[in-house]
């Protein structure tokens, strides 16, 4: 056998997607809610998950859980909603479904790495727009390059990763006018519960653009549930690339019961909102530290020496995310995770203590 005779060369030179392994770590590198579930609340899924039947598929319309992300997270009526095995799935189906020969991505970078990756293993060109140097989006040199590659697809992190940056609004409109009906704009919102912002409420006005959410950041990372929403016809076409049992049981039936109880995890999440306040201005008073606005559960710092600070933190058990190789943006950057108050104290002391020593 051989690997390049078989192996399409766009998917042999890439690396596979690279997950450290965290045990025994405190663990910040990857957006998760620290929080779990009140002990009561466990015991009740446990209860409602036992008498799921596992012998039988799910039923592909997944009409009861899609019932309920409409009422509980504010999904306008009129508007379908196609589900995800977490929301990379759903960024690989809008992938395969526009990879006409030729037709380009567009996203602006840094940004998260699932819009390159997915386009590239769909065989679409992918199209990075660079932020400005502030971290902020470039509207002109988006508008310049939607022009120029007239893009199927435009991903939007809003809020973004790794930067944490809240693209304005305008802005974002904007480019939905700039592609038209050439293409699609994804408005992606994993970090909405943490943002205050959204355009669910605005699908009616732009029949391109989608809404992309997951419950991952929320607090449910492991269950593997994303879910977007837009124009019907659109979402019908996307239904045909979902594989029919992309849903497990087990995410169903744990999705439904959560849902029931959202408000736990809205008050976690404004709990985190509260501790990035806290930890941003602590951070900022660090020496050499720059700290970044973020609307998200995450957020991203400069300092003078980043490989030093982070293999530092590795040697104090703490696990963040240098992005500082990811682009040259990003130089010297970490992204940290937002948690506890006391995991974030634990963090901030170990912080300090990796940047005084050289
Ligand atoms: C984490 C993240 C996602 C992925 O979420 P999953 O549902 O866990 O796959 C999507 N978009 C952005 C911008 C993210 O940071």
């Amino acid at each position: 056998m051989n690997i390049i005779n078989i192996i399409r060369p766009e998917i042999a030179s890439l690396a596979a997607y690279h997950v450290p392994d965290a045990s025994g770590f405190l663990k910040l590198d990857a957006m998760e809610n620290p929080y779990v579930l009140p002990v009561s609340l466990q015991q009740e899924l446990a209860t409602h998950l036992a008498q799921v039947a596992l012998n039988r598929y799910p039923i592909p319309s997944y009409s009861t859980l899609k019932a309920s992300i409409a009422e509980k997270l504010g999904v306008p009526a009129g508007h379908d909603i196609v589900l995800g095995n977490g929301s990379d799935e759903l960024i690989s189906m809008i992938s395969v479904a526009c990879a006409k020969p030729g037709a380009k991505v567009l996203a602006p970078v840094p940004g998260f790495v699932m819009y390159a990756m997915s386009a590239r293993l769909a065989g679409l060109e992918f199209i990075g727009v660079d932020l400005t140097s502030d971290l902020k989006l470039d509207k002109q040199a988006m508008l310049d390059a939607i022009a120029l590659h007239r893009p199927a697809i435009t991903y939007l992190a809003y809020p973004n990763n790794p930067t944490g940056t809240l693209y304005e609004a305008d802005d974002i409109v904007d480019i939905l006018g700039a592609v038209g009906d050439s293409g699609v704009v994804v408005v992606d919102e994993a970090y909405q519960p943490f943002a205050q912002a959204s355009f669910m409420s605005r699908l009616a006005e732009f029949d391109h653009l989608i809404v992309m959410r997951t419950v991952s950041k929320l607090g449910l990372a492991g269950i593997r549930l994303g879910y977007m929403a837009g124009n019907n016809a659109l979402m019908t076409e996307f239904e045909k690339v979902r594989p029919p049992y992309n849903i497990n049981v087990l995410t169903q039936a744990a999705a439904e019961f959560v849902l029931l109880h959202v408000e736990v995890l809205d008050a976690q999440a404004a709990d985190l909102i509260v501790q990035r306040a806290a930890l941003a201005n602590a951070m900022s008073e660090l020496p050499g530290v720059i700290v970044y606005p973020s609307s998200a559960n995450f957020l991203l710092i400069r300092v003078a020496n980043a490989e030093h600070v982070f293999a530092k933190l590795l040697e104090q058990k703490i696990l963040v995310k240098n992005v500082g190789k990811m682009h040259n943006l990003l130089e010297n950057c970490l992204r940290i995770t937002v948690s506890t108050q006391a995991e974030n104290a634990l963090f901030l002391a170990a912080l300090a203590a990796s940047l005084s020593s050289t």
